[in-house]
């Protein structure tokens, strides 16, 4: 199914990355420090791909097992170019340029709320701001048999010697995010605190939106009372996601013993549909792991979120260190591209907007509005499409510039 002749574009690159990781040359001096937040995804170096106004950012993972036998190799570029760092292919020679962004100054600058620094209360995922808001998953609760396989935030955030993050902690941090780096969109995550999860996300969505002016993204997990979702809706939430993770019930029990017990696939499928029309086409997505389930399962997943009118989220498992599946093998890159056409293609097919908000460029994955150049040879369907998103992002402006005014000016 893989296109031999595909070329090693940055893209393809970044796939191949997610899956191989990369080894780093001990030349390399003055790296910015891992940082190891949420579930565990954002463990690598935060790196880009191509820079322009559209950068392709990715957090590549550096310290896994299979890190350690990646032919990919971060090094000084030697001589002039483009970028201070470079990727080598210690097997084909082939070389890649690679820049690694500076840490912003407010990473290091303390909350005048409290004294935190505001690396600790959110960091850059991409262009945007990641924040964990509530305390350790329900899930991470006792030995943590009941968490996800793939998930190490009961290590990372939220713990007890780790308060949770506050509304004025995150006010400070995403103005400065917003102000300095130019952030647009700051996605808040939590973990499971039974039906009432969403009740400790609401003070930030509110904050954000009055104070600050941001687009605002909630993953949490799904209520069963639909009408919360109203609330969110009336604070002026811009993007729901929902991790469900695997679209083989087996597989979810397997490795989600805690979210398959007490919600179900079931529960995310419905509050999936529900929010999908209160909010819009392309406005939630469906988050799917892709590398652990059959391929043709992982197919089944894109094709249904995407037609209900949600774009897929596909997340490239990775072994993360800590976690329980830490052992396990990632994926195949060429299984991973299949994936990623798969996941363009249904939204092209559904007609799904992706990619229109302004400066919303994520590392933790490969965008679908990205993954058109893993197309071989596009169709005209493909072009046009392409074109459509494109002026869309013209066309949308406006509205989106709307939701970024702070509501109390
Ligand atoms: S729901 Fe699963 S992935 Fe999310 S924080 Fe809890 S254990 Fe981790």
């Amino acid at each position: 199914m893989m296109p031999a002749a595909l070329p090693m574009n940055p893209v393809r690159l970044a796939v191949d990355l997610f899956c191989r990781g990369m080894r780093v040359d001990p030349s390399c001096d003055s790296l910015p420090a891992l940082r190891r937040t949420r579930a565990g995804l954002g463990s690598g170096f935060e790196t880009r791909l191509r820079e322009g106004p559209r950068p392709l950012c990715v957090n590549v993972p550096v310290v896994e097992r299979f890190a350690a036998d990646s032919p990919w190799v971060l090094a000084p570029r030697v001589g002039a170019g483009e970028s201070r760092h470079v990727v080598v292919n210690a097997e084909s020679g082939e070389v890649h340029p690679l820049w690694i962004p500076d840490e912003p100054a407010w990473y290091g600058r303390p909350t005048k709320s409290s004294g935190r620094a505001m690396a600790e209360v959110g960091t850059l995922q991409g262009t945007y701001l990641g924040v964990y808001v509530g305390g350790v998953c329900g899930f991470w609760s006792g030995r943590g048999e009941n968490a996800c396989g793939f998930c190490t935030s009961g290590l990372n955030v939220g713990g007890p010697a780790r308060r949770p993050v506050s509304v004025a902690e995150v006010v400070e941090t995403a103005r400065a995010a917003k102000e300095e780096s130019g952030v647009t969109f700051v996605h808040l995550n939590a973990g499971y605190a039974g039906e009432s999860t969403l009740d400790g996300i609401y003070p930030f969505v509110e904050a954000l939106k009055s104070e600050v002016g941001v687009l605002v993204g909630v993953q949490a997990t799904p209520a069963r009372d639909l009408s919360r979702y109203d609330r969110l809706r009336e604070l002026g939430a811009d993007h729901l996601s929902f991790c469900y993770e695997f679209h083989d019930p087996k597989v979810l029990a397997e490795v989600c013993p805690g979210k398959n017990h007490a919600l179900g696939q079931k529960a995310y499928f419905d509050a999936l549909v529900h929010c999908s029309g209160l909010f819009g086409r392309g406005a939630c997505s469906g988050e799917i792991i892709a590398g652990v389930e059959p391929l043709a399962k992982t197919l089944e997943a894109i094709e249904w979120i995407a037609s209900v009118g949600a774009f897929p989220t596909v997340c490239i498992f990775r072994p993360t260190l800590g976690a329980r599946m830490e052992h396990a093998q990632p994926p195949a890159p060429e299984d991973m591209v299949v994936a990623l056409r798969e996941a363009w293609n249904a939204c092209r097919r559904h007609k799904v907007p992706i990619g229109l908000a302004p400066n919303v460029r994520v590392s933790l994955i490969v965008q679908v509005d990205d993954a058109y150049e893993l197309i071989e040879r596009p169709s005209m369907a493909d072009r046009a499409w392409r074109a459509a998103l494109a002026a869309g992002r013209v066309a949308t402006r406006p509205v989106f510039r709307k939701r970024m005014k702070a509501r109390s000016t």
